[in-house]
């Protein structure tokens, strides 16, 4: 069985020594054993991107950016690009969150130049997808998501796929406190799982799907027992030491 996945999305919190001293709490209290069946990523905002890669070097922990721009260099003030983020040790990045979507105008044109760039220059992607409640609340929840993944994904090579795992965020769940109920966030995953096999004609062992939504430690043995949901991103409840050691240890049983 593949390994289940860990993100923290720390969002735009912490200074470099509030993320030193977290990060280090992590890598002190996890063990090799911790780590053997789940991958944790941990996404810092760009400032603690370097800080943080040190800290975690040699331990198995991977890092991830929370964003990047579609361009190799040039004029684009205040972006990141994919080489910079490679430079600073990052393997992953968080591309589609609706934080992004929403609050900062993305489309899902943008998130598929992100994409196709990212995958291109080695940087392995978190694409978030999800919808929100009045999408849910009158029945769209799948059509939006297959739109997202249509678009989202336009261009990208079946191959390419063993580099990118989907992240389930209802966007309604995301900072409220209100998680999917596990049942309903496995269901979406499984169509999820359906709809990109059939579009890129592999097996749906192949993609995996996180679930993200107000994750917590009192949450995660109910959604990371379904069968469908192969990890978690975690918001608020990974900068907090004992909440994300504890995510970590139950999604490895
Ligand atoms: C997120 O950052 O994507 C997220 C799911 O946040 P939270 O866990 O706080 O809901």
């Amino acid at each position: 069985m593949p390994k289940r996945v860990v993100i923290a999305n720390w969002k735009m919190n912490l200074l470099r020594a509030e993320a030193v001293e977290l990060t280090s709490g992590i890598v002190s209290n996890i063990s090799a054993r911790d780590l053997e069946n789940v991958n944790v990523i941990i996404a810092p905002p760009y400032t603690c991107l370097e800080a943080v890669g040190s800290t975690i070097n040699n331990t198995g922990i991977e890092l991830c950016a929370q964003n990047v721009f579609w361009e190799d260099s040039g004029a684009y003030t205040g972006e990141i690009s994919a080489d910079m983020l490679l430079d600073l040790g990052c393997s992953w990045v968080i591309i589609g969150h609706s934080e992004r979507r929403n609050i900062l105008g993305e489309t899902n044109s943008m998130i598929n130049d992100k994409i196709l760039f990212s995958l291109k220059k080695g940087l392995r992607v978190i694409f978030c997808i999800g919808e929100r409640i009045e999408e849910k609340t009158r029945g769209r929840t799948l059509s939006v998501i297959k739109k997202q993944i249509e678009i989202g994904l336009n261009g990208v090579k079946t191959a390419q796929l063993d580099n990118l795992i989907f992240a389930y965020e209802p966007v309604w769940a995301i900072g409220s406190g209100i998680t999917a109920e596990p049942q309903d966030a496995d269901s979406v995953h499984l169509s999820i799982k359906q709809f990109v096999s059939d579009r890129f004609n592999c097996n749906t062992e192949k993609i995996r799907v996180m679930y993200g939504g107000s994750v917590k430690s009192g949450n995660i043995d109910s959604l990371i027992k379904e069968p469908n949901i192969d990890g978690v991103l975690v918001g608020g409840a990974s900068l907090d030491k004992e909440s994300l050691i504890r995510i970590i240890r139950s999604s490895g049983v």
